[in-house]
């Protein structure tokens, strides 16, 4: 019964009254679009693709051309995807990067910071990107995660148009740029809200941390306010801003973020169904409602 629900249900994202929301896929790498991945048909593209797995547990960088094949393989599969250049830092650990030790590493160097010391891996990843779009004929956007000033969007802007990438956007991880979003969007032409690292940095709460888990929790009043200040700022400039962290694949959770006024969710594809229906079981003002509610 519950497949057939599903399979009733399959389609684009939208309230019950119509409102679209776009569903989208969190992968990692081509292998998670493989025929047959429960929650993957029926959306509408890949709205956070993790580039770390390429670079996971290696000496050496993965080279140019083993790039392009990588990005090309999930561009051919997919039409719209948004690609997450390399997250890597002394929390995410890359040996090749060769980073030095650190206190302190959730407040150091680690996302687009690592461009700071080592400026030609986002070079080489961009102009890969760039590539694997030609020879799939594909546009994809690309983000970059840990972007904390307009100094640093409008730099990473420029460097990915230089390249020929069509949109160019920023996550909002870090409070800083959740409260500069009007601003961070006249450099750039999307947002896309990281929600676990954003509760992270928003409560000084170590997101791995089980014994904080109440203050990670997405439903947090303080978290919800930035997510709808970017919502706002994507609004008023015409912009959309999508939320990619593990709140918007939680059925609970992502009615309340369509109540903000996100403009796309993505998630692990497994979680796609129930979110679906979740959204397609209320109106846009029930959703602000919740919003509302969870915010008082
Ligand atoms: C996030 O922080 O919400 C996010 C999507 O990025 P990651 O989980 O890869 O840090
Ligand atoms: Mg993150």
């Amino acid at each position: 019964r519950r497949r057939d629900r599903l399979a009733a249900g399959a389609g684009p994202g939208r309230t019950a009254d119509g409102h679209p929301v776009k569903l989208l896929l969190n992968i990692g790498s081509a292998k998670d679009l493989a025929p047959g991945t429960e929650g993957a048909e029926g959306t509408e593209g890949v709205g956070l693709f993790r580039t770390e797995f390429l670079f996971l547990g290696r000496a050496q960088a993965p080279s140019f051309e083993e790039q392009v094949s990588a990005y090309a393989e999930v561009f051919g599969q997919v039409e719209n995807v948004i690609v997450r250049t390399l997250d890597a830092g002394t929390d995410k650990p890359l040996p090749f990067l060769g980073l030095p030790g650190e206190d302190n590493p959730a407040l150091g160097v680690r996302g687009l910071r690592v461009d700071r010391l080592l400026p030609e891996v986002l070079d080489t990843q961009l102009d890969a990107i760039a590539e694997a779009a030609r020879r799939t004929g594909t546009s994809p956007w690309v983000m970059a995660p840990m972007v904390t000033t307009i100094a640093e969007a409008t730099a990473f802007a420029r460097r990915a148009r230089a390249t020929g990438i069509a949109r160019v956007g920023a996550m909002v991880e870090v409070p800083a740029a959740a409260l500069r979003a009007g601003r961070l969007l006249r450099e750039v032409d999307f947002l896309s809200i990281g929600t676990n690292d954003l509760a992270q940095y928003t409560f000084a709460a170590d997101r791995q941390h089980s014994a904080l888990a109440d203050l990670l929790d997405p439903r947090q009043p303080a978290l919800l306010d930035l997510i709808a200040m970017c919502a706002a700022a994507g609004r008023e400039a015409g912009k959309p801003v999508g939320v990619c962290g593990e709140a918007a694949g939680d059925p609970l959770i992502a009615p309340l973020l369509a109540g903000l006024g996100v403009t796309s969710l993505s998630m692990a594809p497994v979680c796609v169904p129930l979110v679906r229906e979740a959204l397609a079981g209320l109106t846009l003002a029930e959703c602000e409602e919740r919003a509302r509610a969870a915010m008082e």
